[in-house]
């Protein structure tokens, strides 16, 4: 079996959906389970419309889920004409119902709790997956909707709940495994899932390629595949340098790295289920099913470039605390880590000498504060408007001369941190945020001018 998944612009219309059946249908012989997110956008409409009833604006959040409702039905309609449409509609009002129901009772209680906030962001994976499995059936597929509060079984984590593996795939062997022996194309909704009693929860936004990866492990897929609106992954940002080449194959860690910098392709924590089983996960473009798109896999086959992509991060800020008291006593390490988990802003690159520690952070609100905590421990600058350029390749193992040849392409480009090692398969530094542009574009043109034809399309 293989496990499609379908991201929200592969489904954000009656127009995509149709292409997403025309897809499946391609596909029926290696027995696909389909996951779908919500339509586009509907996810961050449902929490927008969650918080206005948290703080009391019922006709807000009220006219938030009446247009979401009105557009699943227009959806609806437009995909199976008015006769199929009657028969689901039942059950589409009946959702709808529950959901307002739901944020009228917030408003009531005054209280917006976790667990509120989950049932109502899973609503639209709830109705997404059941407009689908009803096209696909008007379409000749014999799809079977499945509940996935069924078979995804999570702890209370909401929001970002952790699956229960082992009750997990005993449920989807219980529940999906017959329908695909039955030749049906079970359907079900990615992001949500439900705890051993039955309480809705989700799995983190983006968390619909967890679930692919999920439902895929837990079936032994051959393949995982995600389909999304561009045509892969790509050497470097095409906005940036129109130079960029689709990458046809790429390893399980090199995808990893490069995820923080292009986390809208992929996921990180989705390729955890399927690395541990050694399945493929391939990233197509639902309006270009023709392009072979990126075959991410345990291992990739050798190449002749140094590297697979470069890939810059805006918005960093870098912190630079030097010890003035402590002069790097034990410690110190540990206390100045702690303010960040404090303030639960995660650090990304770190490089200490005898004196000082930078880190890197992800620009946020909360940096100021960040920064008068720490200055009870040491002297603290920050500075935002940085950007860190990461070029990441399996190759870096075993190149040597790799940062002669990197900065060597940029000698006049002011680099302020360097952090090599850590992964083995990438170079990262922290450049200026206006030298983003000219960087990349110098870089790729270092590097992947002359490539591989195994490896970038
Ligand atoms: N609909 C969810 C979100 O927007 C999950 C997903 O699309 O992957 O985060
Ligand atoms: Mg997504």
């Amino acid at each position: 079996m293989i496990v499609m998944k379908f991201g929200g612009t592969s489904v954000q219309d009656a127009q995509a959906i149709n292409r997403v059946a025309a897809i499946v249908r391609e596909r029926l012989k290696e027995k696909p389970v389909v996951v779908v997110s919500a339509l586009a956008k509907i996810t961050d409409q449902l929490l927008t419309m969650a918080s206005a009833a948290g703080t009391g604006h019922r006709d807000q959040a009220l006219e938030l889920s009446r247009s979401a409702r009105e557009r699943h039905y227009n959806t609806a309609v437009d995909l199976l004409g008015t006769h199929a449409f009657e028969q689901i509609a039942p059950e589409l009002d009946a959702d709808f119902n529950s959901l307002d129901e739901l944020l009228r009772g917030v408003v009531a209680v005054g209280e917006l709790t976790a667990r509120t906030t989950d049932t109502i962001a899973g609503f639209g994976e709830r109705v997404s997956s059941k407009i689908a499995a009803a096209a696909f059936s008007q379409r000749g597929i014999q799809a079977a909707h499945v509940d996935s509060r069924r078979c995804i079984v999570t702890d209370d984590n909401f929001s970002k709940a952790v699956p229960q593996f082992d009750e997990t795939n005993a449920r989807l062997a219980d529940l999906v495994k017959p329908l695909l022996d039955g030749n049906r194309v079970p359907v079900m909704g990615g992001f949500i899932g439900a705890t051993r009693q039955g309480i809705p929860t989700t799995l983190g936004r983006g968390g619909s390629d967890f679930s692919a990866a999920i439902v895929g492990a837990g079936l032994n897929a051959t393949r995982i595949e995600i389909w999304t609106d561009v045509d892969g992954m790509m050497t470097t940002d095409p906005n940036l340098c129109p130079q960029a080449r689709r990458i046809k194959t790429i390893s399980f860690e090199e995808a990893a790295e490069l995820a923080y910098f292009g986390a809208k392709v992929l996921h990180p924590a989705t390729l955890l289920p399927a690395i541990q089983k050694n399945i493929p996960v391939l990233i197509l473009n639902s309006r270009n099913p023709a392009c072979e798109g990126t075959r991410i896999t345990a291992t990739a086959p050798k190449s002749k470039n140094i590297f697979k992509a470069i890939a810059a991060k805006r918005r960093i800020t870098v912190v630079d605390i030097v010890a003035t008291r402590m002069l790097m006593a034990h410690g110190f390490l540990k206390s100045i880590f702690e303010v960040f988990a404090n303030h639960r802003c995660p650090v990304d690159m770190v490089s200490t000498s005898e004196v000082s520690v930078s880190v890197t952070v992800d620009s946020n609100e909360s940096i100021a504060a960040i920064a008068a905590d720490l200055g009870k421990l040491a002297d603290v600058k920050y500075d935002g408007r940085k950007a860190i350029v990461c070029l990441v390749g399996e190759n870096i193992r075993n190149t040597p001369g790799i940062a002669a040849k990197v900065f060597g392409a940029i000698p006049d480009v002011n680099i302020q941190m360097i952090s090599q090692g850590a992964s083995e398969i990438n170079i990262s530094f922290v450049i200026d945020e206006s030298d983003v542009p000219q960087v990349i574009s110098r870089l790729h043109q270092a590097f992947f001018t002359d490539v591989d034809p195994a490896v970038f399309a």
